[in-house]
Parts: structure tokens; sequence; C-alpha cells
């Protein structure tokens, strides 16, 4: 199964996709990951540095991103076997055309494709509250999660906190309003060929869970594997 996760930064996605990759042996290809991984030696093919490209909100071309995509795929061993989680693309109608010939260069096709939905204040906040333990990496968030003594990390004490440099809100606004130009017309594009289902990402991780395992048959496959 080749699954498509698309949602605008922060819904959630990289949680779930954590999740099926630990439980459900998924291979993901977060191109968030890639990108961050990757981003000195990257340069994008109008010479600003991906980093730098990253950090403003903006989004690749598509063939930067479908090449990185294209040779995370070949690294994968017997991945004709593998589900596979595309999680961060294709963000645009563009991507999602070459995505498709990919996949089915790999002798596949994509089955489901889950829209993460999510309301923009929540987001803003998630994306904005987020922090992270410069010790143990642990996810905290100033409007929903803060640490239980203000400044120490309730995991291992760590008292240097870390935020993510693109989590500015300038970022953020250029980030939903390119989700809102190129991204979202995705959503129609799926629905057409009968791919797209929604998943209501404003309820608890474990809700969230619970659906995702629904919608891809997870439920059912663990007990046939018992
Ligand atoms: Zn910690």
């Amino acid at each position: 199964m080749w699954v498509i996760l698309i949602g605008v930064p922060g819904c959630g996605k990289g949680t779930q996709s954590g999740f099926l990759a630990d439980n459900h042996k998924f291979v993901v290809i977060s191109v968030g990951d890639i990108l961050r991984n990757n981003k000195e030696k990257l340069v994008a093919g109008d010479g600003r540095m991906v980093g730098e490209i990253i950090s403003a909100g903006s989004l690749l071309p598509d063939e930067v991103i479908v090449d990185l995509v294209s040779s995370e795929l070949e690294k994968v061993d017997r991945i004709r076997e593998r589900d596979v989680l595309f999680d961060g693309v294709p963000r645009t109608i563009g991507q999602a055309q070459v995505i498709g010939e990919l996949v089915n260069s790999f002798g596949a096709k994509i089955s489901h494709v889950l829209n993460f939905e999510v309301d923009h204040d929540i987001i803003t906040k998630r994306l904005l509250g987020r922090y992270e333990c410069s010790g143990c990496g642990r996810m905290y968030n100033d409007f929903f999660s803060t640490t239980k003594i203000d400044g120490v990390c309730d995991v291992c004490g760590e008292k240097r906190f870390c935020r993510r440099s693109d989590d500015n809100e300038e970022s953020l606004k250029k980030r939903l309003a390119e989700y809102n130009a190129k991204t979202l017309p995705l959503v129609d594009f799926y629905r057409e060929r009968s791919l797209l289902h929604g998943v209501d990402a404003s309820r608890s991780v474990d809700d969230v869970r619970s659906d995702i395992e629904v919608i891809l048959s997870l439920v059912e496959r663990n007990k046939e594997e018992r």
C-alpha cells in the first residue's frame, strides 16, 4: 500500500507517520526530514540554498523534490514489498503527477490519500507554541503542554530548549498562504480519483490514529497476522 498524507504544517502528520512506521512497518518518505538532513548540501534551481527557502516558508521547485524522493525510494531494500508513506509530498498538482508516475515505475500505485483537516487557529498555536528539550528531544507547547516546572524538562531536567527556525509567525503565515494556494487543489485532484479520505485532525493523537487504522484497514490486518 502506498499512502500520501496531506495537511497543513503542524496538523500532526509527522506524529502519525512515526506511529505507522513503528507499529505497521511503513517506510516513511518525509520530505521535511530529507530537506533538514540535506539542507547544507542542497541548492535550489534559482541558486538559493534549500535551507534558506525552507526558513522563508517557500516551496521548492517540483523537480528538486521529486529527485530527492526518487533517490530516497531507491535506498530502501525490497521497496516493492513494503508499505510506503509520503509525508510532505506532493504539495502541488505538478508534484502529484510526477509522484504518481514515480510510484508506477516501482510497479505500484497510490492506494490512499489521507487529508488531515484542522482549523488554522489550532495550527498556529501548535506551531508557534512548540519547543523541544535540547537534552532528550521531548516536545512541549506553550499553549497545550508546557513543562511541569517552568523552564525545566519533565523527563531529563535539562534547562535548554530549542525552537525550529521556521516556526515564526512571518514564516507560518507564508506557509499557510502557500498551502491554500498550491496544496488545497490536491484535495480535489485526489477526490476526483476516489483516493481521498478526510481525517479530522483537531482531535487527540489517539483518536486520529484509530481513524487512520480503520481507513487503511490495519485493524483487520493486525487480526489476520495474529
Ligand atoms: Zn529533556
